[in-house]
């Protein structure tokens, strides 16, 4: 009977597996992002939970092979879906060396390594982002747990302002938390408010057009007839259709002026502080209250990381600290996020900082706005090509719009090319609605990424689309 028990040094067997593996795997990593194969593949997981295991080699092995089959090559160079980063050679080797080490990051009993480094690492990051020294932050899995742990520091401040300790009573009894925002939002923000029990619809949107965009006016309205109530304003620095900002700036001085907590989300957009072609965009954060990133979007470091920075971090104890006999007493990250027993994220992040420093981060996010800049000027010279939105950061909306095909058809064409570009393989890119039409909206956030790659996606694209006309 397979028992590891019986056999602890297969470990060390098992990881030179993967290791022979991940010769071949990085070394043909701009293969296809996906094959034809790779459902069935991933289907053909399917027996009944053995009562006799296979054993540690060909279990992993049965992993190494089927998986890879069934596998998407999002880390490679051309994955353009969503916002997805890769992981670079310093970050991946401290995320195996985690899994190794296996720490439990709640605390300094448990783990000295993960604590230190994510003290240093959130350090590093609020250096990085031009964020003040005083802030307090914590990892968590990603952007969405980020605006969950950063509204829920923002849901601590209300109550405050009503004189209740929301952690300890809850919200029954008092009004509705109002939220304000432009039609940027991404949907997480809404998931974290749902979570919060704050509620969906409990925001305005302040839209000047049909793009979402932001109208002050409005909301400096909407502050004013709030009359001093506080409130929650949510800036939102890069929205996923476009990379289109809110001015933060201005939203940070309505909501100092009428005392409102303005929190940010810059899950991706954030970085466009790391290179001073972009920082204007994301100009006015410091300012915020709270703001959040991801790591494994534009940082380049393995699943699953996002970063949660609040001015007073005394609100994120306020809400997370859990206290009991048998844990620790003093504060410590498990008690600023959602989690007790957390991963030990800040090696990566530690590593690949360590590793390329402000510098080398910094060309990894030039290296995505140029591909960026590249793209969208081939789209404009192209003549079967149209770009829906100016691209002021790394992603570019755009459509393919053949002469003779009428505006009627221009979107089932495109969300067909959409779909075939994805069993296609060679490129992988969504598409999306921006202003009532259908387009692509590529987004450049893997460190890999060359102009090349992006020409190969409007290749693909005019390739498929041709054949569909
Ligand atoms: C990706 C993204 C999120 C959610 O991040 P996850 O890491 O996927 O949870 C939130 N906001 C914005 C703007 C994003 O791009």
């Amino acid at each position: 009977m397979p028992d590891p028990l019986n056999a602890p040094e297969e470990a060390v067997a098992a990881l030179e597996l993967v290791l022979d593996h991940a010769r071949g795997y990085l070394a043909e990593l701009e293969g296809p992002v996906r094959t034809p194969a790779a459902d069935a593949a991933a289907r053909s997981f399917t027996r009944a939970l053995p009562e006799e295991g296979d054993g540690t080699l060909p279990a992993v092995r049965q992993l190494l092979d089927r998986g890879t089959e069934a596998h998407v090559r999002s880390s490679g160079p051309r994955f353009f879906h969503w916002v997805v980063g890769g992981s670079t050679p310093a970050a991946l080797a401290a995320d195996w060396f985690a899994s190794l080490i296996d720490q439990n990051a709640g605390a300094w009993d448990s783990s000295p390594l993960a604590i230190q480094l994510e003290t240093l690492s959130l350090a590093w990051l609020q250096e990085l982002f031009g964020l003040p020294a005083s802030w307090g932050g914590v990892l968590t899995t990603g952007a969405t747990m980020a605006n969950f742990t950063a509204l829920g520091a923002a849901r601590q401040w209300w109550g405050e302002q009503h004189s209740v300790d929301v952690a300890a009573k809850g919200l029954a009894g008092l009004p509705p938390v109002p939220v304000l925002t432009s039609g940027f939002l991404h949907v997480t923000s809404l998931k974290a408010l749902a979570m919060l029990g704050i509620g969906r619809e409990q925001v305005t949107y302040c839209r000047a057009d049909e793009s979402g965009r932001l109208d002050l006016g409005g909301l400096d309205r909407e502050l004013k007839r709030l009359a001093g109530e506080p409130a929650i304003v949510i800036a939102n620095a890069g929205e996923v259709n476009a990379g289109h900002f809110d001015p933060i700036a201005e939203m940070s001085d309505l909501a100092h002026e009428h005392g409102a907590w303005l929190h940010v989300d810059g899950a991706f957009g954030l970085f466009a502080r790391v290179s001073p072609r972009t920082a204007a965009l994301a100009a006015g954060i410091e300012r915020a209250d709270s703001v959040i990133s991801d790591g494994h979007k534009w940082l380049n470091i393995p699943f699953d990381c996002g970063f949660a920075f609040v001015r007073d971090p005394a609100l994120l104890t306020a809400v997370f600290s859990a206290t009991a006999t048998y844990l620790p007493q003093e504060e410590v990250f498990a008690f600023r996020g959602p989690e007790l027993s957390r991963r030990a994220r800040s090696l990566a992040v530690w590593a690949t900082l360590a590793a390329y420093g402000r510098s080398g981060h910094r060309a990894i996010v030039e290296r995505c706005l140029d591909v960026a800049a590249h793209v969208a000027r081939e789209v404009e010279a192209a003549d079967d090509l149209e770009l829906l939105a100016p691209a002021p950061l790394n992603i570019v909306c755009f459509r393919y719009r053949p002469r003779g095909v009428s505006e009627d058809a221009l979107d089932a064409l495109n969300l067909e090319i959409g779909q075939r570009v994805l069993t296609d393989g060679r490129v992988y890119v969504g598409t999306t609605r921006w202003c009532g039409r259908i387009g692509f909206r590529p987004a450049f956030v893997n460190w890999r990424t060359t102009t090349t790659d992006g020409d190969l996606l409007l290749a693909t694209v005019r390739e498929l689309g041709h054949r569909l006309v």
